[in-house]
């Protein structure tokens, strides 16, 4: 074939290649005299589609968790104000929920739609995948619009997901199979955005730290980063009678526990005094002490600072590390991205809450 370049038409190869993990298709075009590159580009279907969701939950959506509770059950029946229709990005066009960034591929049931067209209410089938593929897809592009895209790209392959892998009211992780797991005992807990990014949460510092989490101190900055991701993102979303609550629809029933009932809270007053060293300790009750440190210097320096900081910060820690380190490595991101000017404040942070030594 010709190939058109520079005003001229050179002779040319036009090659299709395939792969499979994750899914491209390259067209390119070879200099049938030189063995020259011409061109490249990846041809598979890079589609927008439509799709229904909770941006993040009910709860938030409606500004009030009375009006979704029936009894002391959650409504099956969520209000339509309640949804947003976003577009759906970088969809393979396969008519799965399945592109660039995410893939529902593990989940039994898949729907399908040749239309891109994934418009279902909380009850049907398909409305967690939705969730999944849109809040996924959104939070990535988010980090790469914050520097970590191309050669500090965080993840290199379409993040997996079970949306309905569990009857229990359980969701997790899973370093070995790179996989999220959605439970769907009480509320599913994929029609909660904010329990996504936490779950995401894992799978990001997985990708930058392969096994992070083997110590109860970096089990515990596991945690607390995840629900910090969740809390920082919507934050903007919030009254503030909702705002360091997260979880919320997720955890509409735990009303013993918290009021506004959420499933765990970012704003809580401890400091490293109470870390729980026993056997039995509970890595997210820890957690709690993490995230309410990151919550601070989200509040200090404001979201995309504080979020640089913090994501740039977990390429220093390895998988058994402490709060100290995880604050130095803060301090040292902040060195690093922005010449330390917010050490000062940052160095107050975390004395307050006994995290230390910096030095
Ligand atoms: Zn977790």
């Amino acid at each position: 074939m010709w190939f058109p370049r520079h005003q001229a038409l050179r002779l040319a190869y036009r090659v299709r290649l395939h792969r499979y993990e994750p899914r491209e298709e390259w067209l390119i075009h070879v200099d049938a005299q030189t063995g020259r590159l011409l061109s490249s580009r990846e041809n598979l279907g890079r589609v927008t589609g439509s799709g229904r969701v909770f941006d993040p939950n009910p709860v938030i959506a409606l500004g009030d968790h009375h009006v979704l509770l029936r009894g002391e059950r959650p409504t099956r029946f969520v209000p339509e104000e309640a949804y947003r229709t976003v577009s759906l990005t970088d969809l393979a066009g396969t008519g799965y929920l399945e592109g660039k960034r995410v893939t529902t591929r593990p989940t039994k049931g898949r729907v399908r739609r040749s239309d891109n067209r994934f418009l279902f209410l909380s009850h049907e089938r398909g409305f967690e995948e939705v969730m999944a593929y849109f809040h996924i897809d959104r939070a990535l592009r988010y980090l790469e619009a914050l520097g970590f895209r191309g050669r500090r790209a965080i993840l290199r392959e379409p993040v997996a997901v079970n949306v309905n892998g569990t009857p229990k009211d359980n969701s997790w992780y899973s370093p070995g199979l790179k996989r999220i797991t959605f439970g769907t005992g009480g509320v599913d807990d994929a029609e909660d955005a904010e329990t996504i990014l936490h779950e995401l949460g894992h799978a990001i510092q997985d990708a930058i730290c392969p096994g992070f989490g083997q110590s109860a101190q970096a089990a515990a900055i596991g945690e607390g980063f995840g629900d910090y991701f969740a809390a920082s993102f919507f934050a903007h979303k919030k009254t503030p009678e909702y705002r360091t609550s997260i979880m919320t629809w997720d955890g509409i029933t735990w009303d013993e526990i918290y009021d506004p009932p959420c499933v765990r809270r970012i704003d809580e007053a401890y400091t490293f005094e109470s870390f729980d060293h026993g056997k039995w300790a509970e890595e997210h009750e820890n957690g709690l002490i993490w995230s309410a440190t990151l919550w601070e210097i989200h509040r200090a320096l404001g979201r995309r600072i504080a979020d640089r900081i913090i994501f740039e910060s977990q390429f220093q820690l390895d998988a058994f590390t402490t709060f100290s380190r995880g604050a130095r490595a803060i301090m040292d991101a902040d060195q690093n991205l922005y010449g330390g000017k917010h050490h000062s404040r940052l160095r107050r942070l975390f004395a307050w809450r006994g995290i230390g030594p910096l030095r």
